[in-house]
């Protein structure tokens, strides 16, 4: 048992969705009894996740809500470089591109490994149909072997550091290289797939480990104990893909594997629990959307306030907190 109450932070990554008129939001449409219990029982807020004049997506959002709220556009190469372990030589930038047909759909690893190869030096296969290319300027978009290149605008590196030790439990995905860059211990556990199919399980028992443990030992920056962030890309994927159901399936998955086990854990040692998606993703368009989301925030000295359920609509009159302050420094933890 830690010595002090710890937080621990949920990402569902682009589980807000733009409410539209007749059609349930998957927060309104999931069965989440849990995540029902904590909104009754804690305060129901809005975030403003995505800082006003950037743009909305994880590289910005997660950076945001683990207490480092980028001011300028971050760089997604800076973020995935970090998160697969590429090098990048003084006076090079890390671009991040894709590998996808014309009609968008994404090309395979073995493709891009074959591009990378095609290209040269500089450029590396991290994932799927995500490609590094590391040179002094932008990359032109480019077609090759029948696949186009898409070259992702540059920015800055997410930028720490952290008011807290936190400790970040992910997939090897942006959260990961937010984390990295920012100097949060990063937890991959084995069966972390960053999609619908990851093990949610896995992630609760690095969490509860963490929640048990209190001080980071492997000396992965800050020590970790004091803050643990638990994130999934599931609906985030879903969305992007049009599958409505998958984000509502994602969702009712994190209510039992992940929520379920934290709020046992949580309520015994005294902590607070929060749930906050880092932006939406709509699911018609497929495209992220840098509204205030809504969000939970649950546990010791938790005045109750807000609507009684968490969802885009029940939200809608409830204040907006910058990212930072929906969970302030614990009273008494510094
Ligand atoms: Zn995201």
């Amino acid at each position: 048992m830690p010595d002090r109450p710890v937080d621990v932070l949920v990402i569902p990554d682009g589980a807000a969705q733009p409410p539209r008129a007749g059609v349930q939001t998957a927060l309104e449409a999931a069965a989440t009894p849990v995540l029902d219990e904590l909104a009754a029982q804690g305060a129901v807020v809005r975030v403003a996740s995505t800082p006003t004049g950037l743009p909305a997506g994880s590289e910005t959002g997660i950076a945001a809500l683990l207490g480092a709220a980028p001011r300028q556009v971050v760089g997604r190469g800076w973020v995935d470089a970090a998160a697969y372990g590429v090098e990048v030589p003084e006076g090079l930038t890390p671009w991040r591109a894709d590998l996808v047909y014309r009609s968008g759909r994404r090309a395979s690893i073995r493709q891009a490994r074959e591009v990378c190869s095609h290209l040269g030096a500089g450029a590396h296969a991290v994932a799927g149909h995500r490609l590094l290319l590391v040179d002094r300027d932008r990359p032109t978009d480019r077609q090759l072997m029948g696949l186009h290149v898409r070259v992702w605008p540059g920015g800055a590196p997410a930028l720490g550091p952290l008011l807290v030790p936190t400790t970040l439990i992910c997939a090897r995905s942006a959260a990961a290289g937010c984390g990295r860059l920012l100097g949060a211990r990063v937890v991959v556990p084995a069966g972390a797939t960053g999609d619908v199919d990851t093990d949610l399980r896995g992630k609760a028992a690095a969490a509860l480990a963490a929640l048990a443990d209190g001080d980071g030992d492997d000396g992965g920056g800050g020590g970790g104990g004091e803050r643990i962030v638990v994130h999934f890309g599931a609906p985030d994927e879903a969305a992007h893909r049009h599958e409505a159901g998958s984000v509502i399936s994602a969702l009712e998955r994190m209510d039992a594997e992940l929520l379920a086990p934290l709020r046992d854990a949580i309520h015994a040692a005294g902590g607070r629990l929060a749930v906050c998606p880092d932006h939406g993703t709509d699911p018609v368009t497929g495209l992220h959307d840098g509204a205030p989301v809504p969000a939970v925030l649950w546990g010791a000295g938790v005045v109750p306030r807000g609507p009684r359920k968490l969802s885009e609509r029940a939200a809608a009159g409830a204040p907006v907190l910058a990212a930072e302050d929906l969970l302030p420094v614990a009273a008494g933890a510094a």
